[in-house]
């Protein structure tokens, strides 16, 4: 087998005609497409149900992008049979074989790369480069943990003793539970789904209600790449319906989750109680919120602080459990560093995601009442610089807001609002920035902009975050290059896109000969 060094993908930027134009294209020719019934997948079989799930478009949520059909119970039931099923042959192909079938995946995903990114432009509302960061993230997914999986048919090395032969090897875990967010609707649910498969096991996946149909198009890229019946079952469904019972199945032998801290914590307590029947321990993967921090103190570079706190803050419209929403600013600098940022924040253009505009929709009418409390509630606690909007009109559009004058404990400083709403905290030095910082119960993502060598190195050892970042924004994490995860009650730091993740997927078994 021949393989490439993996690199990430390039993120289109659409600064070409011919680039603007191929993506024009794949707009109106997924939009031809809109309304189809898109099928659970259950052991290879298409599966139509009774109820369906609509799936609107946020900048126009009159339009229904598609329908899904709607697991229940006995779906769940079939799903996890049919990964057992599949995994008696599939977690003995040659390695080589497996990861042959996921990078056949990447390439029909390179194929459909523009399509891919026009179904998530309307299904959830990214602008087009957002869009093409989560379809290169997808393939990047794909392809690194296709090359990953071949480093674990080496047996690890062992200490020799006199009289015995002894070997450890990896064997994949079993049939598992991906549950995933509508915030990266391809690329999550790629990794989380294609990761545990590359090392032999088998997966039932439940998208987000949000965002189905873009699951149903991964899952047709794995039909035509050959992966067999059973391996990836898909299952849209409610998650606190089919979501919840996958959880708590006596057959489920993991679950890979990413979403809030709120179900995260339901899911780690339900998986933590042994159902009848069952006979291991459930391995739980949680990747949760966050409430990112950047901090900059006097010495840093003003105009690189402010652009990258404005791309950190409202790119997705602040819906990146990476994103910025705190931004904690030493009292010497705030006026010049807020002038900035406010400055470069009023530039945002907000519209129809298939505008391409900077700031597209938050992505349905939950997050749009969840961002509309909170800013009502940052108006009692803060003082509102920028924005404290939604824009008329059907979809759901908020003006970039700033709030100015936060104090740390404050909620609107504690609690995850995923959207496009930041919060400014003065300290009067770097010691009280990093208390900060630090001051949550989450751990995800933060960065420090600043020029002093010390404080860089204080912040590495100090700062406690699964992802640090210096200089530059807070998201964007490329696989292979940022293994990506959080602390504290950001989640069990799972390290997507790691040279580690796969490890979490397999168990090893150690066997002993006398001779
Ligand atoms: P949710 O926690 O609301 O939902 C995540 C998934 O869980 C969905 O598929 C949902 O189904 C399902 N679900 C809901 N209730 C249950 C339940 N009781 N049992 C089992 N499954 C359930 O998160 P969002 O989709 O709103 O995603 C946003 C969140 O994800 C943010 O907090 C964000 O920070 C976090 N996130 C974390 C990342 C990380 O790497 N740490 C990366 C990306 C996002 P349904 O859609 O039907 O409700």
């Amino acid at each position: 087998m021949t393989v490439e060094p993996y690199r990430p993908q390039p993120i289109e930027t659409f600064q070409t005609p011919e680039k603007r134009q191929e993506m024009i294209r794949a707009l109106a020719e997924v939009r031809q497409q809109f309304g189809r019934h898109y099928p659970l997948i259950i052991g290879g079989e298409k599966v139509q149900t009774q109820a369906a799930i609509p799936s609107t478009n946020p900048s126009n949520p009159a339009e229904v992008v598609g329908y899904a059909a709607q697991a229940g119970a006995s779906e769940a039931d079939a799903a996890l049979e049919a990964a057992w099923k599949a995994f008696k042959t599939w977690k003995d192909w040659p390695q080589e074989a497996r990861s042959r079938t996921l990078l056949k995946a990447a390439h029909i995903m390179k194929r459909r790369q523009r399509e891919l990114e026009a179904w998530m432009v309307y299904e959830i509302g990214k602008n087009w480069t957002e869009a093409a960061a989560d379809v290169a993230e997808a393939i990047d997914f794909t392809i690194y943990y296709a090359q990953q999986a071949l480093k674990y048919t080496a047996k690890p090395p062992l200490v020799a003793v006199p009289g015995e032969d002894n070997e450890s090897f990896y064997m994949p875990l079993g049939a598992g539970v991906v549950i995933a967010p509508w915030n990266f609707p391809l690329a999550i649910l790629t990794g989380m789904t294609l990761g545990p498969i590359a090392v032999g096991n088998t997966v039932v996946a439940k998208p987000a209600e949000d965002t189905p149909v873009i699951a149903a198009k991964l899952f047709e890229i794995l039909e035509e790449a050959g992966l067999p019946a059973g391996v990836a079952n898909l299952l849209p469904g409610h998650g606190s319906e089919v979501g919840a019972y996958l959880v708590s199945h006596p057959k489920t032998r993991f679950i890979n989750f990413t979403g809030s801290l709120e179900v995260g914590l339901k899911i780690n307590e339900e998986a933590a109680k042994l159902a009848p029947g069952q006979t291991w321990l459930k391995r739980v993967f949680l990747e949760l919120g966050g409430k990112d921090a950047i901090i900059v103190d006097e010495t840093a570079d003003l105009e690189a602080a402010a652009l990258g706190i404005v791309q950190s803050a409202y790119g997705f419209q602040g819906q990146k459990c990476s994103a910025c929403s705190r931004l904690i600013v030493l009292e010497r600098v705030h006026d010049d560093l807020m002038e900035q940022v406010v400055e470069r924040a009023r530039k945002l253009v907000v519209g129809p995601a298939e505008e391409n505009p900077d700031m597209g929709p938050v992505a349905s009418e939950k997050q749009e009442q969840t961002v509309a409390r909170y800013i009502e509630i940052g108006k009692e606690e803060g003082q509102c610089i920028l924005g404290g909007h939604r824009l008329e009109g059907s979809g759901y559009f908020f003006e970039p807001t700033i709030f100015d004058g936060v104090a740390p404990q404050a909620r609107i400083a504690q609690e995850e609002i995923f959207g496009p709403v930041l919060s400014v905290i003065r300290v009067p030095d770097f010691d009280a920035a990093l208390e900060v910082a630090n001051g949550t119960r989450f751990g995800l993502t933060g960065g420090v902009f600043s020029r002093s060598r010390e404080r860089l190195e204080r912040a590495r050892q100090e700062f406690q975050v699964g992802n640090l970042y210096f200089n530059r924004k807070i998201t964007g994490a490329l696989v292979g290059v940022q293994p990506f995860g959080g602390s504290n009650l950001s989640g069990t730091n799972t390290k997507a896109g790691g040279p580690d993740y796969l490890m979490n997927f397999l168990h090893m078994k150690s066997v002993t000969e006398r001779f």
